[in-house]
């Protein structure tokens, strides 16, 4: 090889482009998650990024600033140096209204992929907003459920931690035990437990529910979920199937359809007679894209037993109970509701380090060659995507 060869590559491998991710610290209230963990920071520099992390980032996922230094990430305070270089911004939360550190949308550079949970049916505007200023932008709420993308499934991983914890609070404020207990001052029953809706979050209430010695019950209008409830120990209730216009309760995709009015009168009168005698209800029905099915009435609330609890998984989405207020308590006739909208947060350590990892396998399908290429005959690139080079895209 000649030197005036040599010396051009040596010229390129210098100017070579080296991409940048930053993942700033979560503003947003009652946020305790945060997008990378040292074991995804490793795996990122082994693709070729440098990574940059916003101080105290971490903390409150239990993950201190030295830790990211050891795993080979550069601490930076100043937020603007942090978003300004970035070519890959990984956040939990979407770029808010605040205004304020990552949520100031003018220190983002355009042609900056965003990557988090941005929200895209409830915040168009804000999604608008994002793809003016030149922002590419990447839900992991639109990934799709196929089994190639599971280890991207956001949703699934933070429902699935939702489940248990919203359990875990239910007992926690229980003024009973959840086990049956036989002592020689007599018997204690066990307490008994309502799911709505087997989904990730609820089969995942069901199984702790279980682990905690209730009994437990458990309803969808998906008839597949029978053999899951069961498998886990549930008990499923049964709404007669063909009260739904004798049509399947679920669609092609499997996800559950809207059903009749017929079969939703018929599915309250069985409700109303189950709940009465639970001590927790956890609900958690939802079909994506719409609003809560409202499952539990004032009626129902008003019959149940007097320090029963009811936690509503489904509040952002207006509520499976006609009671919930979102991310607040309310004590109806001696029952107490509750609507958090973000559980996993209260299991930041955990729900961080799997967040993280669906972004780093999400992420790596848009690096090749240490650069970021986006393909988009890929289908999750191509669904999770919101808005590319100024385009917004249909969703
Ligand atoms: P999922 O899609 O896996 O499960 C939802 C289930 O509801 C499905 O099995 C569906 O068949 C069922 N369903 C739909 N309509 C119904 C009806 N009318 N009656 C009975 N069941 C019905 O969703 P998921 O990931 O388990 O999430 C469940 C809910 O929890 C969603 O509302 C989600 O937004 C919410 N969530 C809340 C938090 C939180 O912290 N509050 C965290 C994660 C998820």
């Amino acid at each position: 090889m000649s030197y005036h060869s040599t010396l051009k590559r040596l010229i390129i491998k210098i100017l070579r482009f080296t991409m940048e991710i930053a993942i700033p610290k979560e503003n947003k209230a009652l946020e305790n998650r945060v997008a990378a963990t040292p074991e995804t920071v490793k795996k990122f520099l082994s693709l070729g990024a440098k990574i940059k992390i916003e101080k105290g980032a971490g903390i409150k996922s239990n993950i201190l600033d030295s830790d990211f230094e050891n795993a080979g990430a550069k601490i930076v305070s100043d937020t603007e140096e942090l978003i300004g270089n970035a070519d890959i911004v990984l956040k939990v939360n979407t770029i808010s209204n605040i205004g304020a550190g990552a949520d100031n949308i003018d220190i983002y550079k355009k042609g900056t992929n965003l990557i988090g949970f941005l929200r895209p049916m409830q915040e168009k505007e804000n999604i608008k907003r994002i793809s003016e200023k030149g922002i590419n932008a990447f839900s992991m709420e639109l990934i799709p459920r196929i089994s190639r993308a599971q280890s991207m499934d956001a949703l699934s991983s933070q429902s699935n931690l939702a489940g248990y914890k919203a359990v875990i609070n239910a007992v926690n404020i229980l003024a009973k035990a959840t086990p049956m207990m036989m002592t020689a001052a007599g018997t204690i029953a066990p307490a008994k437990v309502l799911v709505l809706g087997a989904g990730v979050a609820g089969l995942q209430a069901i199984a702790t529910a279980k682990r905690l010695g209730a009994v437990v019950s458990a309803f969808d209008v998906r008839s597949a979920t029978r053999e899951q409830v069961e498998s886990l120990g549930g008990k499923f209730i049964e709404v007669s199937e063909t009260s739904n216009n004798n049509t399947p309760n679920e669609d092609s995709k499997g996800y559950a359809k809207t059903m009749s009015q017929e079969y939703q009168k018929k599915q309250r009168e069985v409700l109303h007679g189950i709940i009465k005698s639970q001590n927790i209800v956890i609900s958690t029905a939802l079909i994506p894209g719409k609003e809560a099915p409202e499952l539990i009435t004032s009626e129902m609330v008003k019959d149940m037993q007097n320090g029963s609890i009811i936690i509503d998984l489904a509040a952002e989405a207006g509520g499976n109970c006609k009671l919930t207020k979102m991310d607040h308590e309310k004590v109806i006739e001696g029952v107490k509701i509750f609507g958090p909208s973000n559980l996993p947060s209260e299991v930041s350590q955990d729900s961080s380090n799997l967040y993280s990892k669906n972004l780093l396998n999400f992420v790596s399908l848009m690096i090749k060659d240490k650069n970021i290429n986006i393909d988009f005959q890929d289908e999750i690139l191509k669904t999770s995507c919101v808005c590319y080079e100024g385009k917004l895209n249909e969703y």
